[in-house]
């Protein structure tokens, strides 16, 4: 029998992408066949609606799939992720085309049989889904719920299938993974995990840990991400903001005292540790003066990696009902001023690189001769990469060289193999 052929879309964070890869593997273990879009007979986007820019691109790419329905190359549309869990009952009238509606995805022991859908030599594992607080601009906690722990011993089965498939790279995801185990075990295990993990793995070289919500961080965790060698010195921590009335507001806990502190013993604790964090711009109320004290903490701090976002308003979060939201144009200068300030540092950061002997993970080939790769504190597709000219050798997708630095740029390195 002719099995149906089926192409995805999947939109929004590497989390998202997660979920596409088990919608994926589950589908290809019913019979289906996966394909690229353009030759499908279904067509499947697993949406985001994270923020307002996520729900257009959600809605644009749905409408394509509308388009390619009518010409008549597509049979059926099937919209899954949170775009669906959090409008259905508003966007169902206007979307008669579609055929089904799929909401948030259980985490299962299933989830491990998946599909990948990122580049072969790089896994995302999901190690646990939800979260526990309730950050006032975000609509997380309502879309998926409260945190749910994969155990242990599902997670290290998973990532031992991902070591015999060949990996180089894996990288550990959730909404908050430092709160791991506290639901299942009653305590903060992702020491132990981490640990656990790393000793069950032969091939894969750089274990990365995305997402580190800063009031869970424990003594145990730094120990286990210095000691470990597979784990990437990387350190993804969103702080959104230090402003302490802003960040009451926001309802993050902690404050800007302890958030120094934290900085201070992660840079002690993880020599060569290299610092990720995402700020907010623009919330509601932000003064000039509040604004100005998170681009000055921001300089002094001096993270290697940051991403800003601008406050995006959001029906179901309590943000939403707060006086004194701003203006998209000040919201607009603040992101261009903080994004200014740290394409700066970013540029003083990499130039420290140049001349230097460095290890860099080939993710795929640009041109003939130069070759796309990452350092250990790049993580996939959020972060800077390394060109690498390699005129004599041929390089594959996974293979870590070593490399010398001979350019500079804010976010990017150029190299020559070694
Ligand atoms: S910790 Fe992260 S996922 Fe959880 S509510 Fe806050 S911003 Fe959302």
């Amino acid at each position: 029998m002719k099995s149906t052929k089926i192409g995805i879309i999947s939109l929004g964070c590497p989390r998202n992408l997660v979920d596409s890869q088990n919608i994926l593997g589950n589908l290809q273990s019913k019979g289906y066949t996966i394909v690229d879009i353009h030759n499908a007979e279904v067509g499947l986007v697993n949406t985001c609606s994270f923020i307002e820019d996520a729900k257009k691109e959600s809605i644009d790419a749905i409408l394509d799939l509308i388009e390619l329905k009518k010409k008549g190359r597509l049979k059926k549309i099937i919209v899954a992720g949170c775009l669906p869990q959090r409008y259905k009952e508003a966007i169902l009238p206007h979307l008669k085309e579609v055929d089904a509606f799929m909401g948030r995805l259980s985490l299962s022991d299933d989830n491990a049989k998946s599909y990948t859908l990122s580049p072969k030599h790089s896994a995302y594992l999901k190690i646990s889904e939800g979260c526990n607080h309730h950050c006032s601009f975000c609509i997380i906690p309502k879309i998926k719920g409260r945190l749910q722990s994969r155990t242990v011993n599902s997670i290290i089965k998973e990532a031992k299938r991902l070591d015999a498939e060949g990996k180089s790279e894996i990288n550990l995801i959730g909404q908050d993974i430092s709160h791991y185990g506290l639901d299942i075990y009653k305590r903060l295990q992702l020491g132990a995990l981490l640990r656990a993990i790393s000793s069950s793995l032969t091939h894969v070289k750089w274990l990365r840990l995305l997402y580190l919500h800063p009031h869970h961080i424990t003594g145990d965790l730094l120990r286990a991400i210095a000691n470990e060698k597979r784990i990437c010195k990387y350190v993804d921590l969103p702080l959104q903001h230090v402003n302490n009335r802003v960040l009451k507001a926001m309802k993050r806990g902690g404050n800007k005292k302890k958030i120094i502190q934290l900085l201070s013993e992660v840079r002690k604790k993880i020599p060569g540790v290299a610092i990720r964090t995402s700020l907010i711009v623009g919330f509601p109320g932000e003064t000039e003066k509040e604004f100005e004290e998170l681009l000055s903490f921001m300089k002094e701090a001096r993270f290697e990696r940051v991403g800003v976002f601008r406050y995006s308003r959001e029906e179901g979060t309590d943000a939403y009902h707060y006086p004194s939201q701003l203006p998209e144009k000040i919201k607009e200068d603040r992101f261009n001023s903080i994004m200014q300030a740290q394409a700066e540092i970013s540029r003083e950061f990499n130039s420290g690189f140049l001349g230097r002997e460095l290890e860099v993970l080939i993710d795929e080939k640009e041109s003939d001769g130069t070759y796309l790769g990452r350092l250990s504190i790049d993580a996939p597709e959020v972060d800077g990469q390394v060109y690498v000219k390699a005129q004599a050798q041929r390089l594959n997708p996974g293979e870590f060289v070593k490399v010398k630095i001979i350019d500079t740029y804010e976010y990017d390195l150029v190299g020559e193999v070694l």
